[in-house]
């Protein structure tokens, strides 16, 4: 049965459909084979944590999703919705630029790096993308912003800049900012790694938050707190491959790969 038949009758309840799929994902750069056949799984509303060694291939499978990066091989579906391509008489066809803008409106991303636009406030930043892209009218996209900039504990910043904020401040005004456009899936790439300790605390508190309210994502972390409270599923991967994945508790507490192991005993 088709996630089609299934979407119409079933309710967004937790992990009660796919919302990511993956299936036999491949990704060369040249002739680097770096990702080598993934297969993948999020279902509506769950938290999927990627973990694994550096250059492992994680930010490049969220970049596939976010179409950052086109795929060599295999198929990437949010929802119903085939990613990049049209199937048509069994075969594949490109997307024009244009319907590939629309997918990528309902995916929300953010990096190790805030990449907020400097001239802007904290404000404007998270207003931008709904007023140039959506057409949202001023009025509506002010108000939803200040919402948005409470709801990541920032209410009291909206009008400072960038540089006038730490990184944690920023990093939350970019998950707000990726929040404005209201995405349905939201693509975390190691968004605490860049961080001063003492700063990441409160953005992994707006991550869970979310992730209590419902969202899906995929969140690329080495945070393993993170992973145990609100990951619904880990997956390790190394070498452009899925090596092991489960729930984060029994993945944790008992790894039963070597690689997942000698990884993980270096992290935790
Ligand atoms: P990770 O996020 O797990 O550290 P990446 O997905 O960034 O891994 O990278 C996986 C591999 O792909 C690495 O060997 C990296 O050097 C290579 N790679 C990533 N992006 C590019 C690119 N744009 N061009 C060439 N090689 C790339
Ligand atoms: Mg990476």
């Amino acid at each position: 049965m088709t996630s089609e038949t299934t979407s119409a009758t079933t309710t967004t309840e937790r992990g009660t459909e796919p919302l990511v799929k993956i299936e036999g994902l491949h990704k060369f750069f040249g002739d680097h084979h770096v990702l080598r056949g993934i297969d993948l799984t999020v279902g509506r509303g769950e938290v999927c944590v990627v973990v694994g060694p550096s250059g492992s291939g994680k930010s490049t499978v969220l970049r596939c999703v976010n179409q950052l990066e086109t795929i060599s091989a295999g198929r990437i579906y949010i929802g119903d919705e085939l990613i990049g391509y049209r199937e048509q008489d069994g075969r594949l066809h490109d997307l024009t630029p244009r319907q590939i803008a629309a997918q990528r409106r309902e995916v929300g991303m953010v990096f190790q790096r805030f990449n907020l636009f400097p001239h802007m406030t904290a404000l404007q930043n998270v207003m931008e993308a709904p007023m140039q892209v959506k057409g949202v009218k001023k009025a509506e996209a002010t108000r939803r912003a200040h919402e948005l900039l409470e709801r990541v504990g920032l209410g009291e910043r909206s009008g400072h800049y960038p540089s006038q904020l730490s990184g944690g401040q920023q990093q939350r005004v970019a998950i707000a900012r990726a929040l404005a456009m209201e995405p349905e899936l939201m693509l975390f790439d190691e968004p605490t790694s860049a961080l001063d300790p003492e700063l990441v605390g409160d953005v992994l508190e707006v991550m869970k938050d979310l992730a209590r309210s419902g969202m899906t994502m995929m969140v690329v972390t080495h945070e393993m707190g993170f992973a145990r409270e609100v990951g619904d599923t880990l997956v390790f991967m190394d070498q452009g491959a899925v090596v092991e994945s489960g729930h984060p508790r029994e993945v944790l507490g008992n790894p039963q790969n070597p690689r997942t192991q000698e990884f993980l005993s270096k992290v935790l």
